[in-house]
């Protein structure tokens, strides 16, 4: 039997980052997009806050999808052995 199977990517979304202050916890979002099933390297890079101007050093297991959502660069990932 054959089925046709297909995967739709949808759109790129928005990564965000939230503010390390933890006074804070500013949601930020950043310039970056990219599909759900792809992660990538990014940073460590410098960043200023908007609200509180504290700067933090972020990197890819700091970006996230949604403002609630979990990590971008953290390993849920299906394909893992
Ligand atoms: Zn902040």
């Amino acid at each position: 039997m054959f089925r046709r199977f297909k995967i739709k990517l949808g759109q790129k979304e928005p990564l965000f980052l939230t503010c390390k202050n933890s006074d804070c916890n500013n949601i930020m979002m950043t310039q970056f997009r990219a599909y759900r099933a792809e992660r990538g390297l990014w940073g460590p890079s410098l960043e200023e806050c908007p609200r509180c101007k504290e700067t933090h050093n972020y990197d890819q297991n700091d970006l996230h999808f949604g403002p609630n959502e979990v990590g971008y660069g953290h390993s849920e990932s299906p394909e893992a052995e």
